[in-house]
């Protein structure tokens, strides 16, 4: 089968959607989760569904099987997640799975926020001796979302990139990719940086949000602390603000710029670009 991990969340549960579109039979997909009530859903579209917390080693055993291609959906508990992705291996070692195919990032060795947590779980899965296909997923387009709603709302963004450029991609597409390596042969042992083959600066999604909008939208670009007050006012959390900011200067220092074809190679078209998914949010 394939296991899916963290289809309780955005990109799992569409790689899930994307197995079944690519004609995967429902009943050869566990779809896991560690809350299943959340993807009660797909267990009545016939998906196999199973307890999978990354924390909690013995429920992993038994979602996994010998001979499955376990899909690891990257944790969100930022942090934490060297230590989780771990158990997970060590239960698919366990387990005896025949592939992993980890949900990594793109532009792994540079100084980005997330890179390390990254660049350790790639090694440990490495270090485990299971066959291996690693997914440097690129930023989500989506994650301008929110900077999409406030032009609309005020007919500016703020930011601290400075102009650094995004090779953003969409989130959908991502999953795509992964089902696609998911469900064919001939990527084991292979990276691929799924990133759009352009990036754009902040002043360009200014502009993109205009042209979407039909209005006129601004690009502040602030310094860190500037636009960490920012946050802070818009209501976010000292950390997710911390975050943020700190990803931003990842940006303005091109860690973010890199640009490559791998997606549209799996993905068999282009990617979408910057001004389609944004079409899709207006
Ligand atoms: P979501 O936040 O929508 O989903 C994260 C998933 O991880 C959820 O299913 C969540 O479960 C699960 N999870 C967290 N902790 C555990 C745990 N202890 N045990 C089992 N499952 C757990 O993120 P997306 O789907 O959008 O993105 C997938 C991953 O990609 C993120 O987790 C993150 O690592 C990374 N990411 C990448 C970004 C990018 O721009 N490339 C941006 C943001 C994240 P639950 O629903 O129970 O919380």
């Amino acid at each position: 089968a394939i296991v899916v991990t963290g289809t309780s969340g955005q990109l799992g549960r569409q790689i899930v959607e994307k197995l079944l579109e690519r004609g995967v039979p429902a009943g050869d997909v566990v779809a896991t989760a560690r809350d299943t009530a959340r993807i009660a859903d797909l267990a009545e579209r016939g998906v196999r569904t199973a307890r999978l917390d990354y924390t909690d080693v013995q429920a992993e055993g038994s979602a996994l099987s010998a001979g499955d291609v376990l899909v690891l959906v990257s944790s969100s508990e930022v942090g934490q997640r060297t230590a989780q992705h771990r158990n997970v291996v060590e239960a698919a070692v366990a387990a005896g799975v025949a592939r992993v195919v980890y949900t990594s990032t793109a532009n792994i060795d540079t100084d980005l926020v997330v890179a390390p947590e990254h660049r350790e779980t790639e090694a440990l899965i490495e270090a485990s001796g299971l066959p291996r296909t690693f997914l440097r997923n690129g930023w989500y387009t989506e994650n301008y979302a929110p900077a999409f709603a406030q032009a609309q709302a005020t007919g500016a963004i703020a930011a601290a990139a400075a102009d650094g450029r995004v090779a953003s991609v969409e989130r959908a597409e991502l999953a795509e990719a992964a089902a696609v390596v998911a469900s064919t042969e001939g990527h084991e042992q292979k990276a691929y940086e799924l990133v759009a083959p352009t990036a754009w600066t902040h002043a360009e999604l200014a502009a993109t949000f205009g042209e979407v909008l039909g209005r006129e939208v601004t690009y502040a670009a602030l310094d860190a602390d500037a636009y960490r007050e920012v946050l802070l006012g818009a209501g976010l959390d000292e950390g997710t603000a911390g975050f943020l900011v700190t990803a931003d200067l990842n940006i303005a220092d091109g860690d973010l710029a890199g640009t490559g074809d791998d997606l549209a190679a799996l993905l068999g078209r282009a990617p979408r670009t910057l001004r389609e998914t944004v079409g899709t949010w207006a």
